[in-house]
């Protein structure tokens, strides 16, 4: 019988994770202050993150950093998650490509995302903070961040978009049930909130809005630490868990990665699973190709440019340097929530400019035609996000059947798609519609300060 699943067992889970800032050719340059424009040092950052993930995030020396024995344990609730190699899939492509998949969506949240939130807590509550706070957009950060709070015993505040708490309400029933106070932003709680509404009294919400007040309310309360599940550097870095797991399981598999494929939002679950094998590119001339996806409607890695931008919508936070769409591109409201974000992470976005990574970018038709191929074969439906991944895949594998190559490609499942159901029944429906972007839209947005 062939072999599907490639585990590990708890002693073989890696006990530390890899900082990809080491080993570039050439670092990411610095976030600068918006103000004096000078770069930020981690005591700028520690006023609103945990300080110990403004070390991290700053830190392009240490190649290894250790998880802590607190944050392991939690791991072991879920880790280390399943590589299986996707025989049907393959079967129903007619290619000749080996196909695995590592499964991110298996723990108790769904998604990659508690890889972070975990240790983003632990820190946070090792430096005596009692409360945290972030901002969700379709909820599946507020949902790992919550769980996280509730394992180390803090508070957890989170500014859901309003409009995305009303079409997802099972995310905020999830949070609350770790314990966390969800208010739809903009609210009445912070000061922010209150201008939009007095300006706007219907306004829906947006990402930026949601910052905005989990920012004002990390600044203007004791004890309160900001979080974020996705673009910096210190959250790619948690994410290498996956693609260091994935490494060992591929070896117990026998075959090494030609390709690797994720899905790309922010460029967490990417620099995951990616980052570990990138490695043996710059250090011992591996030759891997690496492929992010990202929606056609929000086209920053293959239409974007590289420059200073702010990461919120408002411009209150740093200046990142990265590939961006300007900071008040507004994508359209494709299901992929957690793909619909106007920039790269920094990290990601000097690895393109250098040639190591390629953007493409997935109509939302192909992606829901991949997912549902995807359950029919493999069994698992995929989160709308984890489908631009499935689609990228499909199509490197279909070119492989036209070349006749063996090539062995890894992708990312970032999670699962069960809250995402109604998106399945309006694609079955015929009610979803592709959403291209036009040059003009692009070129309006305004980028930097
Ligand atoms: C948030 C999310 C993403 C996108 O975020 P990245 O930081 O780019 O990984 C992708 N897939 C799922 C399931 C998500 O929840």
């Amino acid at each position: 019988m062939k072999q599907k699943k490639f585990l590990l067992n708890e002693s073989e889970i890696p006990t530390q994770w890899y900082n990809i800032q080491a080993d570039m050719p050439n670092k990411p340059l610095p976030p600068l202050h918006p103000a004096t424009r000078q770069p930020l040092t981690w005591e700028d950052l520690a006023h609103i993150f945990p300080t110990e993930c403004c070390k991290q995030e700053l830190n392009t020396t240490d190649r290894w950093i250790d998880i802590p024995e607190e944050v392991l344990e939690k791991y072991r609730f879920y880790r280390a998650t399943p590589l299986v190699r996707a025989y049907e899939l393959e079967k129903a492509l007619g290619t000749p490509a080996h196909i695995y998949f590592k499964n991110e969506s298996t723990n108790p949240l769904g998604s990659h995302k508690i890889n972070s939130a975990l240790p983003q807590c632990y820190y946070a509550k090792q430096e005596g903070t009692t409360n945290v706070t972030t901002e969700t957009g379709a909820g599946q950060w507020g949902a790992a961040l919550s769980y996280a709070a509730s394992v180390f015993g803090l508070e957890a505040a989170v500014y859901q978009v309003k409009i995305s708490m009303q079409q997802k309400p099972y995310r905020s029933s999830i949070m609350r049930t770790f314990g966390a106070t969800v208010e739809g932003s903009p609210s009445m709680s912070t000061r922010a909130g209150k201008d939009i509404i007095t300006k706007n009294p219907m306004h829906m919400g947006s990402l930026g809005t949601a910052i905005s007040e989990a920012v004002e309310l990390a600044m203007t309360t004791p004890g309160c630490k900001y979080t974020l599940g996705s673009v910096l550097n210190h959250v790619a870095l948690h994410q290498s868990i996956i693609g260091l797991e994935a490494e060992k399981q591929m070896e117990k598999a026998g075959e090494y990665p030609d390709t690797i494929i994720a899905c790309f939002g922010g460029g967490s679950n990417f620099g995951g699973i990616a980052f570990p094998f990138m490695r043996h590119n710059i250090l011992d001339g591996r030759k891997t190709e690496f492929i992010a996806a990202e929606p056609e409607s929000c086209p920053k890695l293959t239409r974007g440019k590289f420059d200073y931008d702010f990461g919120d919508e408002a411009g209150l936070t740093p200046l990142l340097p990265m590939y961006t769409l300007g900071h008040d591109f507004r994508p359209a409201n494709i299901h992929a929530g957690g793909l619909r974000y106007h920039g790269a992470g920094m990290i990601v976005s000097q690895l393109i400019k250098d040639g190591m990574i390629h953007g493409v970018d997935i109509p939302q038709l192909e992606t829901f035609e991949a997912g549902i191929l995807f359950a029919r074969t493999e069994g698992i439906i995929p989160a709308p996000e984890s489908s631009h991944a499935i689609a990228a895949t499909i199509r490197e594998a279909l070119k492989c059947k036209e070349t006749g190559e063996e090539k062995v490609i890894l992708f990312n499942l970032s999670g699962h798609g069960l809250i995402d159901m109604s998106a399945y029944d309006q694609y079955i429906n015929g009610d979803l519609v592709n959403y291209k972007v036009s040059d003009d839209e692009i070129s309006k947005n305004h980028i930097g300060a």
